[in-house]
């Protein structure tokens, strides 16, 4: 697979990327939040996850935790 930062051939240690450079380049771009994941929008990620903790704090959570 080609380097998406820099479309080098990839190297199997740092795949897709071809360097721990373009790595962390890639890494950064996700965190400047330059990377948006179409059909997953924050809102409907946020609202999904704001009732369901709530429902795990009544006993799901705690059945979770006892399982190794
Ligand atoms: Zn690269």
């Amino acid at each position: 697979m080609a380097c998406p930062i820099c479309n080098k051939p990839g190297v199997p240690a740092y795949r897709p990327f071809c360097s721990k450079r373009c790595a962390d380049v890639d890494l950064a771009r996700w965190l400047r939040g330059d990377y948006v994941i179409p059909g997953l929008p924050q809102d409907d990620l946020s609202s999904d996850q704001a009732p369901e903790s709530e429902k795990n704090t009544g006993g799901g959570l705690d059945s979770r935790i006892k399982r190794p």
